[in-house]
């Protein structure tokens, strides 16, 4: 998506190895005209596959998960990231490691909020390595819902995250790839 590129291009930074740093749109700040235009294009791509839910993940995905679900006239769900020790019964959880912060933290979505008839569409703002994506796919396995696609904003497809997705056969959507962020330069896959 050339807007999106334009956009990282002159906003974002590259911090640390491997990491991007990209506040005025999706990770602090929200640019709303830009968001809508991500969420139509997810909608877009996901185009017929009779979606009748969007989860996302708190908090960073929430404005372009807004986006997609009001094209696609749906609700939208997120799952609350909690440093928990107590047992939540009416919640599914899992475990995932924090890619930024560097400690574990629990997904939890309630059970009520997920049917098994749902056919989801997941929606989340950056994937590196996966682990967020696959603790939120578990939380739906759980649920008995169908996963009817994945949608990432910005893909570092120098990370295992997006491939290892596609080969379990998922339809995994990324508006943007990034194959390197080697010397503080963002080179996208084309
Ligand atoms: P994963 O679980 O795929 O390793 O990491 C996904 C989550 O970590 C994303 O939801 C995102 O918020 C955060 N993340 C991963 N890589 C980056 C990055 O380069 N920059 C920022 N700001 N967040 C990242």
């Amino acid at each position: 998506m050339e807007i999106l590129k334009q956009r990282i291009l002159e906003e974002a930074t590259v911090v640390s190895a491997g990491v991007l740093k990209l506040d005025s749109l999706l990770n602090h700040g929200v640019d709303p005209g830009l968001t809508m235009e991500l969420g139509k294009e997810f909608a877009r791509r996901f185009e017929g596959r009779d979606i009748t839910k969007v989860v996302t993940i708190e908090s960073s995905g929430i404005p372009v998960a807004f986006a997609t679900a009001l094209v696609l006239n749906v609700p939208l769900v997120f799952a609350r990231r909690k440093k928990t020790l107590l047992n939540e019964p009416d919640a599914y959880c899992e475990r995932v490691p924090s890619f930024t912060k560097g400690i574990v933290t629990d997904l939890l979505v309630s059970r009520h909020l997920l049917k098994a008839e749902d056919r989801v569409l997941f929606i989340d703002d950056i994937i590196a390595n996966g682990d967020a994506a696959r603790g939120l796919l578990k939380i739906l396995e759980q649920a008995g819902s169908e996963v009817a696609g994945i949608g990432i904003v910005l893909e570092k497809s120098f990370q295992a995250g997006g491939r290892t997705l596609r080969e379990l056969g998922y339809q995994v959507e990324s508006l943007v790839k990034i194959a390197s962020l080697e010397d503080n330069a963002i080179t996208f896959e084309d």
